[in-house]
């Protein structure tokens, strides 16, 4: 890394995202890492147990909406940089509350800021210079695409949904403090991603979860619209880069040129789950498709090739390899998601409320 064992503040750790760049940053560098995560439902420390007792990791439990909290950690840790991957991350819950979102992705991220501008202004000069602040964000707050065309750094921003909406204010917010106060921040967008430790509420886990249970497989829609999809371990690479080496101020776009409409994305499962799990019929006889989700974007996708051109980044994985590791690991490690449904989580269909009501609790 650009810095001597840095320390590295994660948040939104236990998450699918954050969990990955955690064991990413353990495995394959030297830096310390502080986890500061609210643990929310979609929190999961059994996806951390590489991390666990490992002697350059730390969890800490701690809302970013705390201010205090988040003080009392700063003084206590020192870090180096704060890679920001807390947030409320479902579209469809946000459709049905978007309260939690708007308090975790706007007042959270902007308490974090606020809470490392001071900080930042305390250290020594050297260590000030060095200090990043990287903040994870998300392709979906440029909205949606038509057939043609790629979402660059330059799109301006459009979001949907109550999800994206907060995303791109806290992109806002993070770019604001930066050019106001001098922080020195760097934005990342990305596709959607996919990979194990993923929560059963998205897609690609939900629907291989589902085939594995022999219960039909839902598609929003007539399983048109278009995602650009990114292998997890390929995202927290990205991160790491460009935490080491974005330009101060600037955005990059994350993407592994995967678009792939949903319904090939299941067939893709189905096929995969053919191979690896043989049953009587096809698993493709089991999709059956259901109402679309309100406001549903249609297309997704990125251009990375600032990313590529200026640190040399490239995915590692095609989207048929990532995808078949995924279902295998799936198949694998039932234990990791049946600890999940046991807790109370249930697979059902939320996000096609008015937005005045809470979703149901899940645990
Ligand atoms: P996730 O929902 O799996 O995990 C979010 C984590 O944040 C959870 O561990 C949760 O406990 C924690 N958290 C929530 N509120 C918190 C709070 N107030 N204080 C502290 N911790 C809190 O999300 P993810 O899929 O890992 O996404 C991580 C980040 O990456 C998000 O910012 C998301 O917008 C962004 N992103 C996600 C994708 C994707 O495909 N999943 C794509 C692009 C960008």
């Amino acid at each position: 890394m650009r810095l001597n064992n840095p320390t590295i503040f994660v948040t939104g750790g236990a998450g699918f995202i954050g969990s990955a760049v955690i064991r990413h940053l353990l495995r394959d560098t030297q830096a310390r890492v502080v986890n500061i995560d609210k643990l929310t439902y979609a929190a999961n420390l059994d996806s951390l147990t590489p991390a666990c007792g490992h002697p350059r990791y730390a969890f800490v439990q701690q809302c970013i909406c705390d201010g205090a909290g988040l003080r009392t950690l700063f003084d206590k840790y020192q870090p180096d940089a704060v890679m920001n991957l807390a947030a409320e991350s479902h579209v469809d819950r946000s459709i049905d509350g978007p309260n939690e979102f708007v308090q975790t992705n706007v007042v959270g991220t902007f308490t974090l800021l606020q809470e490392t501008l001071r900080y930042w202004r305390a250290i020594a000069p050297r260590k000030r210079e060095n200090f990043r602040f990287l903040h994870i964000s998300t392709d979906e707050v440029f909205g949606s695409l038509g057939d043609e065309g790629l979402f660059t750094e330059t799109t301006a921003y459009a979001p949907s949904s109550p999800y994206s909406a907060t995303k791109a204010s806290s992109d806002h917010l993070v770019r604001a403090w930066h050019e106001t106060y001098d922080l020195p921040t760097v934005v990342t967008n990305c596709s959607n991603n996919y990979g194990p430790y993923h929560f059963p509420e998205k897609l690609i886990p939900h629907i291989i979860i589902k085939g594995l249970a022999g219960e039909p497989l839902p598609i929003y829609g007539d399983g048109s619209n278009i995602r650009d999809w990114l292998y997890v371990e390929d995202h927290a690479r990205a991160l790491s880069l460009v935490l080491e080496r974005g330009k101060v101020g600037g955005t990059y776009n994350i993407g592994g040129r995967n678009e792939r409409t949903n319904l090939r994305v299941v067939e893709s499962i189905c096929d995969l789950l053919d191979q690896l799990v043989p049953k009587e019929h096809p698993y493709r006889r089991l999709i059956s498709f259901v109402e679309d989700r309100p406001g549903h974007d249609h297309r997704y996708a990125i251009d990375a090739s600032k990313l590529e051109l200026e640190l040399g980044w490239r995915p590692q994985e095609t989207f048929e390899s990532g995808i078949e590791k995924t279902v295998r690991w799936y198949v694998d490690e039932k234990r990791w998601w049946r600890a999940i449904l046991e807790k109370g989580y249930e697979a059902t269909r939320v996000g096609l409320s008015s937005g005045l009501t809470r979703p149901s609790p899940v645990q």
